[in-house]
């Protein structure tokens, strides 16, 4: 069977991109309809991302606590982990997510339609579900249909011993080990649960340190970390070859001098990357664009070079961020209603790493502002000379603060300890704000806090943090 509907504007994929963008597509007045061929709402981000990773670092954050409550004058004994349990939480926490998703979907008034979505034309997605298509005829189309995980071709997953993300996600029971490859923010946060869980766990960078889009002292704060938490990091190391067996896999490792080493372990977990799905969309029924990567093309306004059709969020080459593509589809419809909306500054978009200890940064590294030709400054502040992190037991790690000396422009903020993830938003105002360093050192702010470490750091461009 075959119907039609017509829409102002259709968003292909209910991510964190497309549903952001419905819902200001429907503020903005627009007829608006949302196709997503998963079960549930949410995309990546909610479903096998953001959320699910982030409670199940809160679990191992809370065992971790739990062994050591006795520090706090707190006794609780027989503190074990219970990984069925472990599971239910995030389970919960995703169901609830996606629940809430449908209800903004309903109050906003905006369609969904469950269905694989195929650009027909530059006015036209048609929906398939089952024997059901639908063509849903639109002013505006917006591609988010995000990204999935990338295999490495000659050890391909096969979701028991090579595993990816998503895998990792649903796995049933703990590994005795594991070798994860990739230190981004996906290899490093599951590095930092598992060995919280009590696996065995060795993570591996091709490139020279871990985090390596980071600030390298924030990098190097991070590798000493997660070694003292028994993780073995082998930086400067590729893999060569995996091979499965019956009870195990044997990855072979080849490190910086050459020299090769093979680990017998129960899981390799590969997370290298992802890949935008711009292929098999109907793209080319448009004269929209995509680059070698396979990532569409789009202008500062994410518009593709067919004026009706936007794509926003992973399937671009833009940071792999949920509030990347959420903010990227609020532009996009914003542009599509034709309000004099400004493109988004990439270098103001934090990055944020959940793992024990957080790290969270944005604007320029050191590096980077160097080679921008900043004449640079840096403050930084331990947390270990902070009241509030001694009050959590949480001393590890620094806000470093990088400043141009000539104007006094603040250029990045760069943060490893507890919260960072929280702590990263002040700099982000800061940054949008065009504060100067001085201005957020004159910034006011409460005792104790962990917050005051960045105000610290900041004395620190000047001189000297006043704690130290
Ligand atoms: P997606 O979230 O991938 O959503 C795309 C949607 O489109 C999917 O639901 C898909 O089913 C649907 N779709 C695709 N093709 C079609 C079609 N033809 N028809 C209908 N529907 C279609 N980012 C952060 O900012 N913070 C984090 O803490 C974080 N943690 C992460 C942890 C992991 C393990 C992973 C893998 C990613 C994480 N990310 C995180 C990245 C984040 O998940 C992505 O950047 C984000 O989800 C991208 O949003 P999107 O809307 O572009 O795409």
């Amino acid at each position: 069977s075959s119907s039609n509907h017509s829409f102002d504007v259709v968003i292909i994929g209910a991510g964190p991109g497309g549903y952001v963008a419905a819902i200001r597509a429907a503020q903005l007045g627009f007829s608006v309809a949302i196709v997503e061929k998963d079960k549930h709402l949410g995309g990546t981000c909610l479903l096998r991302g953001c959320i699910p990773t982030k409670a199940l670092l809160e679990s191992a954050a809370v065992y971790e606590q739990s062994k050591h409550a006795a520090d706090y004058g707190v006794v609780v004994s027989d503190v074990k982990l219970d990984y069925e349990g472990v599971r239910k939480y995030k389970h919960k926490i995703v169901i609830k997510s996606a629940k809430g998703v449908e209800y903004l979907m309903n109050k906003n008034k905006v369609k969904v339609f469950k269905g694989v979505g195929f650009i027909e034309d530059p006015h036209t997605v048609s929906v398939t579900s089952g024997d059901t298509k639908e063509r849903l005829s639109a002013k505006f189309i917006l591609v988010a249909t995000g990204s999935v995980p990338r295999d490495i071709p000659i050890f391909p997953t096969d979701g028991v011993r090579i595993i990816n993300s998503d895998h990792a996600l649903e796995m049933t029971e703990l590994p005795a080990s594991i070798v994860i490859l990739g230190a981004g923010a996906v290899g490093v946060e599951f590095a930092s649960v598992m060995a919280r869980f009590g696996v065995e766990t060795t993570l591996v960078e091709m490139l020279p340190r871990v985090l390596p889009i980071e600030d390298a002292a924030i990098s190097a704060e991070l590798e000493r970390a997660l070694r003292a938490q028994k993780i073995a990091v082998k930086t400067n190391t590729k893999c060569e070859a995996a091979a499965v067996n019956d009870h195990s896999v044997a990855v072979t490792l080849v490190d910086g001098n050459g020299e090769r080493a093979t680990l017998q372990v129960e899981k390799l977990l590969v997370a290298v990357g992802r890949r935008p799905i711009s292929a098999g969309i109907g793209l080319e029924n448009t004269r929209a664009t995509v680059d070698k990567g396979g990532y569409i093309e789009v202008n500062g306004f994410l518009q593709t070079a067919e004026p009706s059709v936007y794509a926003i969020g992973d399937v671009i080459n833009t940071p792999w961020l949920a509030h990347v593509a959420s903010a990227e589809g609020i532009v996009a419809v914003e542009h599509m209603a034709g309000h004099a909306t400004e493109p988004i500054n990439y270098d103001r978009v934090p990055s944020c790493t959940y793992c024990e200890p957080e790290v969270a940064s944005v604007g320029l590294t050191e590096a980077k502002a160097r080679e921008r030709g900043y004449e640079v400054k840096v403050g930084s502040f331990p947390f270990a000379a902070s009241g509030k992190a001694r009050i959590l037991g949480q001393t590890e790690g620094m806000v470093k603060i990088v400043s141009d000396a000539k104007y006094d422009e603040l250029l990045g903020v760069h943060i490893i300890g507890p919260r960072a993830t929280e702590l990263i938003a002040e700099a982000c105002v800061a940054l949008r704000g065009e504060l100067t360093t001085e201005e957020l050192m004159r910034t006011i702010h409460a005792h104790p806090t962990l917050s005051e470490s960045v105000m610290e750091a900041a004395h620190g461009v000047f001189g000297s943090p006043i704690h130290i």
